[in-house]
């Protein structure tokens, strides 16, 4: 994922307007307020179904197989694990494998992961993470561990461990909310300044969906939302094309007293998973990301570094986040 605020072009927003078509029945959802006040987050807790420590587990045991660089060994078995944990919580799980150009001069074989459930029901709820893991730590201060690649407890392994834990309460409350999950590999092998090196997976996704002609709502896509001081803020593709679902998503986490973390503002542009979603499919997708003002990039400090391993992760923050879609997906 890259930050291309600098970069955005009125082409490129034509283009996204072109291929366009929100559909997105927002209008029919619930839009009943909680009573919940800003930071009450113990009588939250006890509210949502939604466990910060099973969601920290799954973190941990992602980051248990070490980097999950697309087409090593430890992403073969992380993946295996993904599909059995899905299975096992009721999902129809699909795995999508293909082989694609990096756009560096390279093939590589790729595992996307789909896991649906309540496929009778049409209008579908895409949820989105990355499950790949970076091969380089291009951003860490020491130059002689630049090439070595980052365990991801944030970058990668958060979102995804929301979306199991999402998945988990999917079978423990028996609900029929109409959900996609897209595990989606290949998004953090890119390089600065090559936009199409980025997101692999969910750009082949997004061209060869696993149902001919899929079209959801709307998408969530989670992307590093498990830091200690996290900041969610509205990334600019999100805004412009899912402003219905951003509303939707900023309001209830604002409800359920995550105001903290979760910021009505202006964050990033970024290149990341529902760029090809909005663009190849028309799908109103948002993406809550971590996003700090403090830094010019616009990342955490961990971001792309060794840090970004299980001590930079707070449970609060994944609670945060997970109790939010929570509630979105179930209204
Ligand atoms: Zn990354």
């Amino acid at each position: 994922m890259q930050n291309i605020r600098k970069i955005v072009t009125p082409l490129l927003l034509s283009l996204f307007i072109t291929a366009l078509c929100i559909g997105c029945n927002l209008g029919k959802r619930s839009q009943s307020s909680s009573n919940l006040t800003q930071g009450n987050d113990s009588k939250q807790e006890e509210l949502s179904p939604f466990s910060a420590d099973s969601t920290y587990n799954f973190v941990a045991h992602q980051v248990s197989f070490g980097p999950r660089v697309a087409n090593s060994a430890p992403h073969k078995a992380c993946g295996d694990w993904l599909v059995e944990k899905l299975t096992s919580y009721g999902a129809e799980v699909f795995e999508q494998k293909a082989v694609v150009d990096n756009k560096k001069g390279s093939q590589i074989p790729i595992r996307n992961i789909i896991a649906s459930f309540n496929k009778e029901n049409s209008n579908r709820i895409l949820l989105i993470a990355h499950w790949d893991t970076r091969p380089i730590a291009d951003n860490d201060p020491f130059p002689s561990l630049q090439k070595e690649p980052i365990l991801g407890a944030d970058d990668g392994a958060s979102g995804v461990a929301v979306l199991l834990e999402i998945a988990r309460l999917m079978k423990a409350t028996n609900s029929t909310a109409p959900i996609d999950i897209l595990l989606a590999d290949a998004e953090d092998m890119g390089e600065s300044n090559n936009e199409e090196s980025w997101c692999l997976g969910s750009t082949y996704w997004s061209k060869n969906p696993h149902i001919k002609d899929y079209k959801a709502d709307f998408g969530i896509l989670l992307d590093m939302v498990g830091a200690k001081g996290a900041c969610f803020m509205w990334e600019y593709f999100s805004k412009t094309y899912a402003p219905g679902i951003l509303s939707e998503v900023w309001k209830t986490a604002i409800e359920l007293g995550h105001g903290k973390y979760f910021v009505n503002a202006d964050g990033a542009a970024l290149t990341d998973d529902h760029v090809p979603i909005i663009k190849n499919l028309g799908i109103p997708t948002i993406d809550i990301v971590n996003f700090d003002t403090k830094r010019e990039n616009g990342f955490g400090e961990h971001w792309h570094t060794h840090s970004d391993n299980l001590e930079i992760i707070d449970k609060e923050v994944l609670l945060a986040v997970g109790s939010t879609v929570w509630k979105v997906i179930s209204d």
